[in-house]
């Protein structure tokens, strides 16, 4: 493995990391981190975490830039142009073994595994009086299906196509969730498909202004959707999540995680995943989103579905 980039290896500063105590001063690196649009919850919890690494890491600056999300992330990191992505397990998944939406492409080799996250939710988000009630009731209207790139388009299409339906049966808008919010309220679309942490950002602001419902995937259909693609799983989205939605409502999720470019040395990543796993960064993450309450050491290589990073996997082994 070639390593295109330097990072420090002493002159850790405040919640001191041991490592290189007494070395010589270290290089500067800047890194950046993929997240998603400004109305998700990679975005939020991508910044918190690029400001504690920033603030723990001696010589180290992250920022989180905002992308596409999951599929733009998965090439920004192949690429070379992006160190760091927070992407969904699937997507990574299909990155590594060029499928799906990867299909053709040489499989990816410079995502590795960092940590696990949280659980990303499938929500197809209408307004109360729509009379969409169903996956299939989506024949016919106007859907936003995510940012190109995102990975929320490539669950929006293989959901309706468990349920009988694709590109040909709707209007498709390839929207960032808080463009898709706007146009929901303004009549522009029926319904938008959004895969996120709960509750999603742009999705209590809508539900600030209007009344709106959420679009169950029945038991029986997220059975069929696991048995087609195995990185989705059944669960509810808890009444009360957001406002004006009381009952429960099933639907499927998949994971958010971490992964780090195989140009990052080993120390780098393990020095990043010391000041994650911090119980102040572990805190201010809670604090930033639900969802980061979530990220615990005990789960962050629970499913891990691609090879970890060296750094990590050194991080783990005396961690774990
Ligand atoms: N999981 C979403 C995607 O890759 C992005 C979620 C977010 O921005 O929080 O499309």
């Amino acid at each position: 493995m070639t390593y295109s980039r330097k990072i420090l290896t002493a002159g850790i500063v405040g919640a001191a990391l041991p490592l290189g105590a007494g070395a010589a001063q270290a290089d500067e690196l800047s890194l950046s981190l993929a997240t998603g649009g400004t109305g998700g919850v990679y975005f939020p919890l991508g910044g918190a975490m690029a400001e504690a690494w920033t603030q723990g890491v001696d010589g180290l600056t992250v920022t989180a830039e905002s992308t596409g999300a999951s599929v733009v992330n998965a090439r920004l990191i192949e690429d070379g142009e992006s160190d760091l992505a927070m992407i969904q397990n699937d997507i990574v998944n299909y990155a590594v073994n060029a499928a799906e939406m990867f299909d053709g492409d040489d499989p990816m080799e410079r995502n590795l595994g960092m940590a696990m996250l949280y659980p990303e939710l499938i929500q197809i988000v209408t307004l109360a009086d729509s009379g969409i009630e169903s996956v299939e009731d989506l024949a016919g209207t106007n859907v936003a299906v995510g940012a190109p790139g995102s990975g929320t388009e490539a669950n929006a299409r293989q959901i309706m196509e468990v349920h009988g339906i694709s590109y040909d049966d709707i209007s498709e808008q390839f929207l960032p969730f808080g463009e898709a919010v706007d146009a929901l309220r303004d009549g522009r679309i029926d319904a938008a498909f959004l895969t996120a942490g709960i509750p999603t950002g742009s999705v209590v602001d809508l539900g600030s202004t209007e009344d709106i419902s959420i679009v169950p995937i029945e038991a029986e259909n997220a059975e069929a959707i696991a048995d087609a693609y195995p990185f989705y799983s059944p669960i509810t989205i808890e009444g009360g999540t957001y406002s004006g939605i009381d009952e429960d409502v099933d639907t499927v999720t998949v994971l958010a995680m971490l992964t780090a470019s195989a140009d990052l040395e080993a120390d780098a990543v393990e020095q990043m995943l010391t000041v994650l796993f911090d119980e102040g960064t572990l805190e201010t993450l809670c604090d930033t989103h639900a969802r980061g309450c979530d990220i615990t050491l005990d789960t962050a290589t629970e499913a891990m579905p691609i090879d970890l990073h060296p750094g990590a996997e050194a991080f783990y082994d005396a961690h774990q």
